[in-house]
């Protein structure tokens, strides 16, 4: 059994704020420890049931969070960018199972350090009219490689986000999120303790997950936070103004969608 994870940083135990989230934030050295950790427990619960490959792949910010020499020596590791697939790199490779952790809600929702993809940059993302978080997008991604998202860990709001639009997922909330910027956390240690359960058996029986595979053709409005954003993005060819902050782009296939929806975002961060 081949199972891949995509590691962010928000939704990891205990972490609250961007004093945690960035490198130069007075708590990014325990965050990223813990996110390790994490990874870690991950990749324990994948051996537990039975995995025979394991890729990470660090999914936040510079996406080199995850400190390799602490990793488990099962799995293989997946960092840098730019990276094509971005938070999905090397799901293309063919997994049996896709796990994600430390993920977050999606803008715009309740949720500990919620945003979409940029946080100064997204207001929502709509796919096909359908808005859409990081969790959602991604699972797109993996469904289109035929590899079934089957856990995902979190604050509670993204576990009910996951549930919401994945249909059958296995959901591990390592903390319930009181504001955007705070939290009721477990201990780290038992957040690792359950994840590591969690994922054992959330693999035991693939075959009670379904592919997320949205119907296409695919089309990503993306609404920004200020017009002067939506100006940057559409000048990207192929896309359409439909509002002061909103530009779309579409493509029959999702992948090149998405990297159009990337290339929107690039053009238009500050
Ligand atoms: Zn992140």
């Amino acid at each position: 059994m081949r199972v891949y994870i995509s590691v962010d940083i928000e939704g990891i135990c205990t972490v609250v704020s961007g004093a945690s989230t960035s490198v130069a934030g007075n708590d990014y050295t325990r965050a990223r420890r813990q996110m390790t950790a994490e990874a870690n427990a991950a990749v324990l619960g994948a051996l537990a049931a039975g995995a025979t490959e394991i890729v990470l792949n660090d999914s936040h910010g510079s996406m080199t969070n995850l400190i390799p020499e602490e990793l488990h020596p099962a799995a293989e590791l997946i960092q840098g960018t730019p990276k094509p697939l971005m938070m999905m790199e090397g799901v293309d490779a063919g997994f049996d199972a896709a796990i994600f952790i430390g993920y977050h809600a999606r803008m715009q929702q309740h949720g500990i350090l919620s945003h979409t993809i940029s946080g100064g940059t997204v207001s929502n993302i709509y796919l096909n009219g359908q808005p859409l978080g990081e969790t959602a997008i991604n699972a797109a991604i993996a469904g289109y490689y035929k590899t079934p998202v089957v856990l995902v860990a979190g604050d509670n709001e993204v576990c009910q986000e996951a549930k919401a639009t994945l249909g059958k997922v296995k959901t591990v909330a390592v903390k319930q999120a009181i504001t955007r910027y705070s939290a009721r956390s477990l201990h780290p240690a038992k957040a690792c303790e359950l994840i590591q359960a969690s994922v054992t058996e959330a693999l035991k029986d693939l075959s009670q997950y379904q592919l997320y595979q949205p119907a296409g053709p695919y089309t990503f409005a993306l609404q920004f936070i200020q017009a002067g954003q939506a100006d940057a993005a559409a000048m990207m060819p192929g896309t359409t103004r439909v509002d002061a902050s909103t530009v779309s782009f579409s493509h029959e296939n999702y992948i090149e969608a998405f990297r159009g929806l990337r290339c929107m975002i690039s053009l238009a961060r500050p």
